[in-house]
């Protein structure tokens, strides 16, 4: 089966900067594709090369069978795209403007724009100019979906949006996925490609640092443990939690008549929700930490180490030591990022 989109040896350079350093991606048709990397790890680049609105310095890119430098408008037909940052600031409606849009994609179902503006909660009757950042993006994703393309590249495409529409963009992704159409989307936020996608892409300072099959990467989930009991002192809190498996970082202090409880669990929760329900609990919270600090505990320095599959590597918190020193590695396209006009 031809694969929806392929790259072999990407590589992008900005002047000395090299943004993407030999990145090869396989998306199967009918999945849903996530591709998630810390800011500055290359995930726009990698879009905008596929849709042709930046050149790779070197590599090949094939997007439904086509190079996308030749595709030209019928092969933009056949794509869905939301870059990254919409722009949207003209007088005309949401409505003239899809339907300016419906022009240069193809044909349009009336009633699939309706429908799209309903869920989502979007008055196409407002000129676009005047429009929240959220609903600006709403309109972004009308037009990438309402002429069923056979891809969708998405940029970020939750950006703005509110829980609720978040969580009617998921459903829509699941639609699209069962009625054929193949999904490829960015995040920085791991929690969002762990609902959506079949398969992910973890991506580090232009590299790819792991792919595979989310239910992998689900397993070495990484969260931060916050919580204040009490019926117990600090000694026993802390003996008890350390023998969690998974469990690091762990931390009791005694807070008037409570305990602190604080710690980082990686992998299966249910042992210490097990534990947790031992005591008064008064407060709980589990987060995860932000996504740089979860790639490198279970991916290590991107730049050090050859890419394991996600499969390879379930979480057993055997790669999650030396962070801090690591975490510096990562920084450094962040802080390179947002001088230079795209
Ligand atoms: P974010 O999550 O912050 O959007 P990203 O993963 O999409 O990040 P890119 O925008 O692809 O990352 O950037 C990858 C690297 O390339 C960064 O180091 C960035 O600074 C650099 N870069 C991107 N565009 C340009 C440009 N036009 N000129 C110079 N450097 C650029």
């Amino acid at each position: 089966m031809t694969a929806a989109i392929q790259t072999r040896d990407l590589h992008k350079r900005y002047g000395h900067h090299v943004a993407l350093h030999g990145l090869d991606l396989t998306v199967r048709p009918g999945t849903v594709f996530g591709l998630i990397g810390p800011n500055g790890a290359g995930k726009t680049t990698t879009l905008r090369t596929l849709v042709d609105i930046i050149r790779p310095t070197a590599g090949t890119v094939s997007v439904l069978g086509e190079d996308p430098r030749r595709g030209g408008a019928a092969l933009r037909r056949r794509i869905g795209f939301v870059p990254g940052e919409l722009r949207l600031d003209g007088r005309a409606t949401g409505h003239r403007l899809l339907s300016f849009y419906a022009e240069v994609s193809g044909p349009v179902d009336r009633g699939m724009v309706g429908d799209l503006a309903d869920r989502l909660g979007v008055d196409l009757n407002r000129p676009v100019r005047s429009l929240s950042k959220g609903n600006k993006q709403k309109i972004g994703l009308i037009q990438a979906f309402m002429h069923r393309p056979e891809l969708l590249i998405l940029d970020e495409p939750t950006s703005g949006l509110d829980p609720l529409v978040q969580r009617e963009f998921l459903q829509m992704l699941r639609e699209a996925r069962d009625a054929g159409q193949t999904v490829l989307l960015s995040s920085h936020v791991l929690s969002e490609i762990q609902q959506a996608a079949d398969e992910v892409a973890v991506l580090a300072d232009g590299r790819v640092v792991a792919d595979g099959d989310v239910a992998s990467l689900r397993l070495g989930a990484v969260r931060r443990v916050r919580a204040t009991l009490t019926g117990a002192d600090a000694a026993s809190v802390l003996s008890r939690f350390t023998q969690i498996p998974g469990m690091t970082e762990t931390n009791a202090a005694e807070r008037g008549d409570a305990v602190l409880l604080t710690g980082t669990i990686e992998g299966a929760i249910d042992p210490l929700v097990k534990a947790l329900a031992q005591y008064d609990v008064h407060d709980l919270t589990m987060e995860e930490p932000d996504l740089e600090e979860s790639v490198l505990r279970l991916y290590g320095d991107p730049t050090s180490s050859k890419p394991p599959r996600v499969a390879d590597t379930p979480g057993s918190g055997r790669r999650q030591h030396g962070v801090s020193a690591k975490r510096r590695g990562l920084g450094e396209g962040e802080r390179e990022r947002k001088g230079g006009a795209r």
